[in-house]
């Protein structure tokens, strides 16, 4: 709908799986995975509501489908969400609250150094841009920290990152999830 998927796309084909835009309720039809790229998250509610798919996406991922949300994607999927326009609605998926831009502006974008749990080798380049500070966990596995606060979360099949790992040119993640969605997808 809006934001950062091209470089998902390209991302996505680099580690050999296919690709479709998902604009329509229709072009849900039978994917195994879906990514909520980064952007903005009030656009992306509001533009998704407006073509009536807020409801379709969230019962995709409720029943199953393989997700990978990064930035404002991991907004979208919050339970609470905190600064955020008034009256925004989210997916309501995941067990997490954010506070939108709770790093601070567009000026306080950074990159650091990640430990991500179940990435082997080295640490895993964070791209962090307007990013949501996450506030609260619940019931979530949290992958990984960076100052003391969650920045990848899972929980079964979706996962939420605070990052933009598309933009990082480590496709580690990206290989991780099409194995996600390639493991009992349809189910
Ligand atoms: N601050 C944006 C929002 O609220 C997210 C920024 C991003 O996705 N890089 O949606």
């Amino acid at each position: 709908m809006q934001g950062a998927f091209s470089e998902h796309v390209r991302a996505l084909e680099a580690v050999g799986a296919r690709t479709r835009l998902v604009r329509t309720i229709d072009d849900l039809d039978s994917l195994d995975g879906i990514v909520l790229p980064g952007g903005e998250s009030t656009t992306m509610a509001m533009l998704m509501e407006r073509a009536g798919m807020l409801d379709s996406v969230r019962e995709a991922i409720r029943g199953g489908l393989a997700t990978l949300a990064t930035c404002a994607g991991m907004i979208l999927l919050a339970r609470d969400i905190t600064d955020g326009m008034p009256g925004q609605h989210g997916l309501g998926l995941l067990d997490i609250s954010v506070r939108r831009n709770g790093y601070g502006r567009q000026v306080d974008s950074f990159e650091a150094p990640l430990h991500i749990d179940g990435l082997n080798g080295k640490t895993f380049p964070g791209v962090f841009i307007r990013a949501p500070l996450v506030e609260r966990t619940g019931d979530v596995h949290v992958m990984a920290n960076y100052d003391g606060h969650p920045v990848a979360v899972r929980h079964g099949r979706i996962v939420a990152l605070g990052f933009h790992p598309e933009l990082s040119g480590d496709l580690r993640l990206h290989r991780e999830f099409v194995r996600l969605a390639n493991t009992g997808a349809n189910q």
